[in-house]
Parts: C-alpha cells; sequence; structure tokens
C-alpha cells in the first residue's frame, strides 16, 4: 500500500486549493470525495476579493457570473446604496467553482478517488484512512468535510455548542437583470440588549447572476417556518423581477463558531470542518482558503522532516483566522444591537459618511483589511454612530 505525504478527506473549495497547493509543492497527494462532479453546494456564491486573492492562479472570467460593484442595504423602512469603484467580489455557480478547482487540483498532480467516502481515520505512526473498500495511508491526513464532518466529529468530538446557524437558497432565471449589485435585508429586528455571540439574526439576500438571481436568507436559532418566511421577505422586497415563482429552496448549516482544536496529532481540519465562517455574514470560502494554505504549508514541512509541523498548524490559525473570526464576533452583537436601538437607515447614512471607515470596510473585502483593525476603528467612532442615528 503506498504511503502518500498528505491524504485529504472532501473536495469542496478547501480540500480541492490544499490538494493543489500540496501536489504544486511536490507532495504525492490523494484527494477522497464521495461525490461525483459536478455536484451543487448549497451557497450564495459570493466569492468576495479577500477570497479570490487567496488563490495563486486568476479565477477564469467563464465562472465568473457578475463583478459586484454596489450594495444595496434594506430593513424595516429603509433601502440604502452604496456604489464602488471597483469590483470587490465575483459572484460563481457552486457547481463551476467546485469543479474548476477540482480540476486545477487534480492538473497540479493530486491524484482524485471520486464517489468514495472516508468512513474513519486511525492514527498510529502515520494514518489511515478506511473508505467504503480500500484504505489509503499517508504521513497526514486533511479533513474538508464541510459542516456536517463526519471525521471531524469522530476525531474531536461534536462541533461548538450553538455553533450553526442555517441557510436557505433558491436559483431563480429572472425577467430582466440582475445588474452588479448584491441585496441584503435584515429580516428580524434586531435585538434591544447586547447578547453573547452567537448572534445571527436572520438576513436575506439576493447574488445577482448572469439572468438569474440567487435568493436565500440565513440565521441562527430560527425554525423552518421563520427560514421560508425569510424567503417570501426576499422574494418581496428584491428588486429583481423573477420569471417564476422559484421552486423549494434547499438548506444547508453555516458554522459560526469555529472548533477549539483544529488537529490532531497526524490530522487538520480546514474550512467548515474546523468551522471557519464569518459570524457577521456567513462568508466562509476566504477563511477556508486560508486554512487550505497553511494545512499545505504544514504538510510539506512535515514531509520534510518537521515533526512540529501539525502543532504550527494549530497556532497559525489561532493566532490569524480565529483571531479575525474573534474581532468580527465582538463587532457582531454590537452592530445587532446598535440597528435594534438606532434609526437603521438614520446609522448607514452615518456610516456612508465616515470615508476613512467605509475605505477600511471596502479593503477588508478585497483582503487588504482585517476585522480586529475594523474593531479598532469601530471603538472610537461608535459614539459618533450612535447620536447621528437616534431616531
Ligand atoms: C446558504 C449558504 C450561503 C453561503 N454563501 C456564501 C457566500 O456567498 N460566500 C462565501 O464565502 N461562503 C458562503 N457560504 C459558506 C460556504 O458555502 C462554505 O464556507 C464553503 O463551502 C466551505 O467549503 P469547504 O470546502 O470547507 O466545505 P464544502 O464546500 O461543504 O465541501 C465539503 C466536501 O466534502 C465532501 N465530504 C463530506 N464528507 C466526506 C467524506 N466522509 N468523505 C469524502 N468526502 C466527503 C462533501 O461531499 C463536499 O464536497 C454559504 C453557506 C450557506 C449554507
Amino acid at each position: 500500500m503506498p504511503l502518500y505525504d498528505v491524504a485529504i478527506s472532501g473536495g469542496g473549495p478547501s480540500g480541492s486549493y490544499c490538494a493543489y497547493r500540496c501536489a504544486q509543492a511536490g507532495l504525492s497527494t490523494v484527494l477522497i470525495e464521495r461525490r461525483v462532479p459536478p455536484w451543487t453546494k448549497v451557497c450564495a456564491g459570493g466569492v468576495l476579493l479577500r477570497a479570490a486573492s487567496r488563490l495563486d492562479f486568476p479565477l477564469p472570467s467563464a465562472i465568473i457570473e457578475k463583478e459586484v460593484r454596489g450594495l444595496l442595504v434594506a430593513g424595516e423602512g429603509f433601502r440604502e446604496r452604496f456604489r464602488f469603484d471597483r469590483g470587490l467580489a465575483y459572484t460563481v455557480h457552486r457547481p463551476n467553482l467546485d469543479t474548476h478547482l477540482l480540476g486545477m487540483a487534480e492538473r497540479a498532480g493530486a491524484e482524485l478517488m471520486l464517489g468514495d467516502e472516508v468512513k474513519v481515520i486511525h492514527e498510529g505512526s502515520d494514518v489511515e484512512l478506511h473508505l467504503r473498500s480500500s484504505t489509503v495511508r499517508a504521513r497526514c491526513a486533511v479533513v474538508a468535510e464541510g459542516a456536517g464532518s463526519g471525521n471531524a466529529h469522530r476525531l474531536l468530538g461534536p462541533p461548538p455548542k450553538d455553533g450553526m446557524a442555517m441557510g436557505l437558497r433558491s436559483i431563480c432565471p429572472t425577467i430582466e437583470g440582475p445588474e452588479d449589485e448584491i441585496e441584503v435585508f435584515f429580516i428580524d429586528s434586531p435585538t434591544r440588549g447586547i447578547r453573547r455571540p452567537p448572534m445571527f439574526p436572520l438576513m436575506g439576500w439576493m447574488f445577482p447572476y448572469r439572468g438569474m438571481a440567487n435568493l436565500g436568507v440565513g440565521g441562527h436559532g430560527y425554525s423552518k417556518a421563520q427560514l421560508m418566511a425569510g424567503m417570501d421577505h426576499v422574494l418581496r422586497h428584491t428588486s429583481v423581477r423573477v420569471a417564476s415563482a422559484p421552486g423549494p429552496p434547499s438548506a444547508h448549516p453555516i458554522p459560526i463558531i469555529p472548533r477549539p482544536k483544529v488537529a490532531t496529532r497526524r490530522t487538520m481540519l480546514i474550512g467548515d470542518s474546523a468551522g471557519l465562517v464569518s459570524p457577521l455574514s456567513g462568508e466562509g470560502l476566504s477563511h477556508g482558503l486560508a486554512s487550505s494554505i497553511l494545512a499545505a504549508e504544514a504538510a510539506i514541512k512535515l514531509a520534510s522532516g518537521d515533526k512540529g509541523a501539525i502543532l504550527a498548524y494549530e497556532d497559525a490559525v489561532a493566532s490569524t483566522i480565529i483571531r479575525d473570526i474573534k474581532a468580527a464576533a465582538i463587532i457582531s452583537p454590537v452592530l445587532h444591537w446598535l440597528l435594534g436601538v438606532v434609526d437603521t437607515g438614520a446609522f448607514f447614512r452615518a456610516v456612508g459618511k465616515e470615508e476613512e471607515y467605509i475605505r477600511a470596510w471596502t479593503e477588508m473585502a478585497l483582503g487588504e483589511e482585517t476585522w480586529q483593525r475594523l474593531l479598532m476603528m469601530t471603538i472610537p467612532r461608535f459614539h459618533r454612530l450612535f447620536f447621528r442615528s437616534l431616531a
């Protein structure tokens, strides 16, 4: 039985990009994915430029649906538009993105085992991944199985309590448009008290595709009926005219709290399996790709004899990605509390006048800024935004 340098379970964006990076560096790499492409992942398909900039190749224009240059924020009694002088995000159909990244991994030299499943991972002096009817041996394993990862659960226990939000989405043909603007809807009235995280009040979206719209909702602690009512809200308030009523939406969990441990002795968790998603927006691709890069670096170091490489992976995730997520988790309840007590329209107009602040948010989308710094910028502005936004 060959001994691979690295075996990756899961061929979503995190797993495929990790496989690509490992294979590019010359590691013998195998990726096991239980489905066969093209598959669908429930997602809004927003790729912020900070996510795209983690890739060391450009996204081909054929898979880019729209380059996003505008944002509409809407809620009870307000609709505010922001335009940007450059594209801040792309939208993509996830089957196209996932198939492309998987192809890049294969072209870089990773061996793909598609349509098979990693049932269990055993760790000894190396790792054994037991598939349906065969076993794969490797120096280390990477678990990139998404939010419901069975192997993350078996190796490190259940995900954090209250750590999953839920998202729904439908992709609908439109009569005209949409243009290049994302629409975000604050649907639930935010609480008037500051709650501890997780805090992900029900929000909805319209992400523009070519001749289609990705409509959806996400939130933490909502019933199916409340999520479905949220979908109706989005349909009633989007500026896009859909060609026909969408069919039943698809649902998927969104992890919003990172796992306290993201590695064992020989296995690293990346992407949604590790809970690396923004608790403010449900955006997971940039942290997923960032963790792929760190895991690939660790696998490369391990293959060259650095026994502390996996421990160093865990430290690197904690001091970069998780620190950033924690800063977002602090901003989130304060922001939502603010929206509950101030005139929300006035709040967004007040934010719009804070040029340096808007620039920093824009740079965040581009990957040139961090949530930590946004948090540091929010604190001295807080009183101004608060008093200018009181009803
Ligand atoms: C409704 C919704 C909207 C979202 N919108 C956005 C957005 O606009 N922008 C954004 O950045 N993020 C968004 N996200 C989050 C984003 O979809 C995830 O963060 C991202 O898909 C994580 O990628 P991943 O590779 O870690 O996991 P996944 O994409 O979930 O991939 C995991 C893969 O592992 C495979 N797998 C699972 N178990 C096994 C096994 N035992 N053996 C082999 N293979 C296995 C699965 O088949 C799957 O292909 C959204 C999420 C939801 C639910």
